[in-house]
């Protein structure tokens, strides 16, 4: 193992409902990348759609990460409590004439073809009831995934002008995931390869705040059997918390890691410090190989 060389990881989940395969998946490839580097593994509730949170989400998480094992440092950071941070950054981006009020609805947008044309761009719209967009460049943005290789996206084609404040007044993940990973000080970012389409937008949002930019690592994300994500909308099962040990080495078989058999009749603790020990990033697929009949 390396020496803590300043590692800062994190965990961001989204309290949409209790702890399923998928996330378990983002949470211990995170924490063991952390672990492995003697960094520090931070947890982030990412709690600022409140209809889709049912109350008792966000609690069941963390108890269900407490059970296998995955303690995070430090205290847990609630995106809820944030937004005068986000209503900061707008502030920053409003100031470099970045923003602009949009009442196109998603269906139009989709009719288009799903990339925003920046048609609202100079119609001057008030903000009430309207989405805020940031405007975006013809340049070409570009990162090496340390799992998924050099990635390159053109936002003007690719995404188009996309939105930081919804119509209804919540604010974007795009931009509170950008603010809070600078609030954190996090160095490295691991999570689900659903993102991987998102961290070209992020990265553009951390240039326009002069925010540091952290290293990304986007480890496949869990399907089922009709190769659908495992989420919640899915009908993803939570995890049977009677199953911890099995549930932690799947994950390991999963991220491409060879857990010892004999860890089947050790403690989720136990696995963990084996994981963190023999984490190899170089192992984890770029895809997911293992399909999750039996979890989905
Ligand atoms: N909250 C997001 C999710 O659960 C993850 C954010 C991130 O890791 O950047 O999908
Ligand atoms: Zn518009």
């Amino acid at each position: 193992m390396r020496r803590n060389t300043g590692y800062i990881g994190r965990f961001a989940p989204s309290p949409s409902g209790p702890l399923h395969f998928g996330s378990l998946v983002a949470a211990t490839a995170s924490f063991l990348d952390a672990r492995h580097h003697h960094g520090k593994w931070l947890l982030r509730m990412e709690d600022l759609d409140p209809a889709r949170e049912p109350p008792e989400a966000a609690g069941q998480i963390l108890a269900a990460l407490e059970l296998h094992g995955l303690h995070w440092d430090g205290p847990v950071l609630f995106q809820s409590r944030r937004l005068d941070a986000y209503a900061d950054a707008l502030k920053t981006l409003e100031i470099q004439q970045r923003l602009f009020a949009c009442t196109c609805s998603r269906q139009q947008i989709q009719a288009d073809g799903g990339v925003y044309d920046g048609r609202c761009r100079f119609r001057k719209l008030s903000h009430a009831g309207a989405a805020l967009r940031v405007r975006v460049e013809d340049t070409v943005i570009t990162f090496d995934d340390r799992i998924q290789g050099s990635q390159s996206q053109s936002l003007e084609r690719d995404c188009g002008d996309f939105v930081l404040l919804r119509k209804d007044g919540l604010f974007a993940y795009q931009l509170a995931v950008v603010v809070d990973d600078a609030e954190q000080g996090i160095t490295d970012i691991v999570r689900g390869s659903d993102l991987l389409d998102s961290t070209a937008r992020q990265k553009f949002l951390q240039g326009l705040l002069q925010l540091p930019a952290p290293r990304y690592a986007h480890v496949p994300v869990a399907v089922n059997a009709r190769g659908q994500k495992l989420s919640k909308q899915h009908f993803a099962r939570p995890l049977d918390l009677a199953q911890v040990v099995p549930s932690l080495l799947l994950a390991l078989d999963f991220l491409g890691q060879r857990p010892e058999p004999a860890l089947i009749s050790g403690s989720a603790q136990e696995v963990l410090l084996w994981g963190a020990e023999h984490w190899d990033i170089q192992a984890v697929p770029k895809l997911a190989n293992i399909r999750l009949d039996d979890i989905a």
